[in-house]
């Protein structure tokens, strides 16, 4: 059965980058009837955080990419990679190395004095009839991975098709650092194997490091997995994209309004694509997604194409969901909202691309507005205030309801010789703040009369 996986490191939110790959790893493992494994990279252990742990399930969770297994953490798998280590060693596929930094930097520094990569030399490899320098005091050794000397590593990769690298291109990798915790491409292999990952998903730049983790999968025994490589995000300015450019996070995306169906389905178009559809279910792809029509080239990040996607969604969305939402960023304002809200969404949510610009317009209902100056002058003027006060008047008896509002706009309108903005425009405003609303008789019957009133009355 496939099974795939997720390994995010636990140094900050949940990257776009990341929860895109999950999304292809999940919906791959879905669409398969496959499982999909969430595991947490925290080897790093000067930079990973439980606080970041919990934002990166917490992303996961509100996007609604579910695993079967999960999270499981490197740092508690510390006893398993010791025990294939030493079966390495044991096997002669692995190597304890002394050399200091010091002397590492020397190596180095000589060849790139002789216009070579700057590679380790395998001085602490063993090889037979070869004399190992002495080894000295109070060096603590790292382990290296016994690389093939030479061949071709190659695999056809999902996403870029095939690729090969020579073994001469890359050195013996540490696997264990001097501290006896695992490296990256070490511990990788080790759990992709136990694991049983069939396909793995990640961002193409580790695509350097998968001819190292192919022959540590081949020098244990393991069935080999298949890889896909997917291309980086580039911002709108063609940089990566990047913390200093712009919101990366999936967090920065829920507090911004946007809803996870929403972000699935641009995140999942970032990069792969069912013919022109551009609009589709989480079903959907998951029907469709297997594995083929990823692109082989950098996808471009598009706040308005992702603010379109969200409008479509915020569009589509029963009115009574969305209000929950839209509560949550009122609340943020202070505000709590009462049972007008879903009628207030229903009012406002086609002029809206984040729910965070829907709370704006309901704020309007729950909270004093602050009409512009600039509105103010254009629309309220002397001219038109005898008839914003015979509205006023007449608004004080009609039934509360949108019909009787209309009638009695109407009516004023008849009796002061006005056409329709000349008196919507500057109520608009008065009671929203802002003259682009939409119609007025709906906007003012989901007020209470007395709040009307009072509004006007500031005119
Ligand atoms: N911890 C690695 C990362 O976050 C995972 C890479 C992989 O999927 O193998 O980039």
């Amino acid at each position: 059965t496939v099974r795939t996986r997720i390994a995010p490191s636990p140094t900050g939110f949940l990257h776009l980058g990341t929860a895109r790959t999950a999304l292809y790893s999940w919906a791959y493992a879905r669409h398969h009837g496959g499982q999909f494994v969430l595991r947490i990279e925290d080897t790093d252990v000067a930079r990973s955080t439980q606080e970041s742990v919990e934002q990166i399930l917490a992303s996961m969770h509100w996007l609604g990419l579910d695993y079967d297994e999960g999270p499981i953490y490197q740092m508690q798998r510390l006893d398993r990679y010791r025990e294939v280590v030493e079966q390495m060693l044991a096997a002669g596929t692995a190597y304890r190395c002394y050399c200091t930094p010091a002397e590492l930097d020397a190596m180095k520094e000589a060849q790139r004095a002789r216009g070579e990569k700057a590679l380790y030399d395998g001085r602490w490899r063993p090889a037979p009839g070869k004399v190992l320098p002495p080894v000295p005091e109070g060096v603590p050794p790292v382990i290296r991975f016994c690389n093939p000397p030479e061949g071709d590593v190659t695999w056809n990769d999902l996403v870029k098709g095939p690729i090969a690298i020579n073994n001469r291109e890359i050195d013996d990798l540490i696997i264990v650092r001097t501290d006896g915790v695992p490296t990256y491409n070490f511990a990788v292999v080790v759990d992709d194997w136990d694991m049983g990952i069939t396909h793995v998903f990640r961002g193409d730049e580790h695509i350097n490091n998968t001819p190292w983790q192919i022959n540590i999968f081949r020098a244990l025994g393991a069935p080999l997995p298949q890889f896909g490589h997917v291309p980086v995000i580039l911002g709108d300015d063609g940089q990566k994209l990047s913390k200093r450019r712009g919101a990366v996070s999936v967090t920065a995306y829920e507090e911004g309004g946007y809803l996870p169906e929403a972000m699935l389905n641009y995140l999942a178009r970032l990069g792969w694509s069912h013919g022109d559809d551009e609009l589709f279910t989480r079903e959907q792809m998951v029907g469709w997604f297997d594995g083929t029509h990823l692109s082989k080239s950098p996808a471009q990040w598009d706040a308005a194409k992702l603010a379109w996607v969200n409008a479509q969604y915020i569009k589509a969305k029963p009115d009574a969901e969305l209000a929950p939402l839209v509560a949550a960023q009122l609340q943020k304002r202070g505000i709590v909202p009462d049972d007008r809200l879903t009628a207030i969404c229903a009012l406002f949510k086609d002029r809206c691309d984040t729910t965070v610009a829907l709370a704006g317009w309901a704020a309007a209902f729950y909270s004093d507005v602050q009409p512009g100056e600039a509105d103010r002058a254009q629309h309220v003027t002397d001219a038109v205030r005898p008839a914003i006060a015979a509205l006023g008047d007449k608004l004080a008896t009609v039934a509360w309801d949108k019909a009787s509002i209309a009638v009695a706009i109407k009516e004023v309108l008849a009796a002061q010789g006005l056409k329709m903005p000349a008196l919507a425009m500057p109520v608009r405003v008065l009671v929203m703040g802002t003259a682009q609303t939409p119609s007025l008789d709906a906007v003012l019957a989901l007020f209470s009369r007395e709040e009307i009133l009072k509004r006007l009355q500031a005119s």
